[in-house]
């Protein structure tokens, strides 16, 4: 059976979160971009909606959602947020501490998920480095097993969330070689660092948009935690990252497509007013029919973002596809939602003239914020190779 509607409850918290996202996000947008920073009541009002930690079990103070579920809330925020930093808050906390739901230890998780729950801690992840992002083979951070404890010694670069884990609290699931003797991926491990002032030496970067979100990179020195920090098992960690990355890559996904949409609804609204020639823009056939592309693309990753939601929570729960099925389909998900949405977006700027390219300009936003997606969380060109692989068969390319 196939069955394309969402659930009554699910259409309840789309409406819950629309109304929330139209009352406190929407109005505060500017000053979160004069501020480079999320307003604290933008992050309070999404803890009290219950937000945060939305895949936590009830065990830990959790509402338990599927990722569908989550998913629309995730679409919600990128139709409400153009520069989509509020968007990257939700998905990177949501998937992150979905992972470390589900592959902590019971002691971390007693003490990290409740507070993640109400928006006092934030979980992030620390893979990328200096010198390598895609290549995770070649990673230089270490985590030492002695005595108990692991001691952490590297590099992490490009990390989102930096500012608000550091002061509000949290940590990062934190991508290590525990055997660096070992070779490729293999003797790799993930280790959760709540943030330490002590042991981090943080340096905050700018980025091209997203102005409310924060981004930087930090070393690690001599950081012992214990050995209950680790995720799965010592050295297995690279079989369960992308259990995390995927769940993000496909929220990043209907994020694109929400967000676009938005646009292309915006760049109609303007084109209906505008008068040129005599008559308004959207009389011309050439803008209509961008307006039909552009839409048809946007709906389309928008069924592509779900059904990959869907996989992955078919997967993760029934165990119904295999790991590689859900990759191909997250994959197909993020590449097409993430390079259409850009495309659109840009159409849309397009659209609104001279006024596009100011920023004044909700386009002018969005085009800059959405481009940070065919990178983060896995770039296109990654994209591009696990479909690939998963269509030609590993053994022929
Ligand atoms: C806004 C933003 C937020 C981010 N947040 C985080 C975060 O929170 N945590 C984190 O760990 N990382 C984060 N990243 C880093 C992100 O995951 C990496 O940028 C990404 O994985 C690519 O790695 P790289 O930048 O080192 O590029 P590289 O891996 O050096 O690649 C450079 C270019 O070459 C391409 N390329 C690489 N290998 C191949 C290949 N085999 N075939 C074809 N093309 C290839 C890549 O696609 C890319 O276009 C963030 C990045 C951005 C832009």
């Amino acid at each position: 059976m196939l069955d394309y509607t969402f659930t009554e409850e699910q259409n309840l918290l789309r409406q819950t979160v629309r109304e929330f996202a139209n009352r406190e996000i929407k109005p505060k947008i500017k000053e979160m971009i004069k501020n480079r920073k999320i307003p604290d009541s933008i992050l309070k009002g999404m803890a009290d909606q219950g937000l945060f930690g939305m895949a936590v079990p009830e065990k830990y103070g959790g509402p338990e959602y599927d990722p569908v579920t989550i998913g629309i809330v995730a679409e919600e925020i990128g139709r409400a947020d153009p520069t989509v930093s509020i968007p990257v808050f939700f998905l990177v906390d949501n998937a992150w501490s979905y992972l470390l739901a589900k592959y902590g230890t019971e002691s971390v998780k007693e003490k990290v998920l409740g507070d993640v729950v109400k928006g006092r801690k934030f979980i992030g992840i620390a893979s990328t480095e200096p010198n390598f992002g895609s290549d995770v083979a070649s990673m230089t951070t270490t985590a030492r097993h002695e005595k108990g404890k692991f001691k952490v010694n590297g590099e992490k670069a490009y990390i989102s969330m930096v500012r608000e884990i550091k002061e509000i609290g949290g940590g990062f699931i934190t991508v290590a070689k525990t055997a660096p003797e070992k070779k490729g991926t293999s003797g790799t491990s993930l280790i959760y660092l709540p943030y330490s002032d002590q042991h981090f030496d943080l340096t905050y970067l700018e980025e091209m948009g997203r102005e409310g979100s924060s981004w930087g990179a930090f070393k690690i020195t001599d950081y012992e935690v214990d050995e209950e920090n680790l995720l799965w098992r010592e050295n297995d960690g690279f079989r369960i990252v992308h259990e995390g990355f995927e769940f993000a890559r496909a929220m990043i996904a209907v994020i694109s497509a929400g967000a676009a949409l938005e646009s292309i609804g915006r760049g109609v609204d303007y084109m209906k007013q505008r008068i040129a020639f005599g008559k308004s823009l959207t009389k011309f056939q050439g803008l209509q029919f961008q307006v039909a592309d552009n839409t048809a693309k946007m709906e389309t990753a928008l069924d592509l973002g779900y059904k990959a939601l869907w996989t992955y929570w078919q997967e993760q729960k029934y165990g119904k596809f295999t790991r590689f099925q859900v990759s191909k389909e997250v994959a197909k998900a993020k590449l097409l939602s993430t390079t259409w949405a850009f495309d659109a977006i840009n159409d849309a700027l397009q659209w609104q003239g001279a006024y596009g390219y100011s920023k004044d300009c909700p386009e002018e936003w969005a085009l800059r914020g959405i481009r940070s997606f065919q990178l983060a969380e896995g770039s296109r060109e990654i994209m591009r190779q696990i479909v690939a692989r998963e269509t030609i068969g590993k053994e022929f390319i």
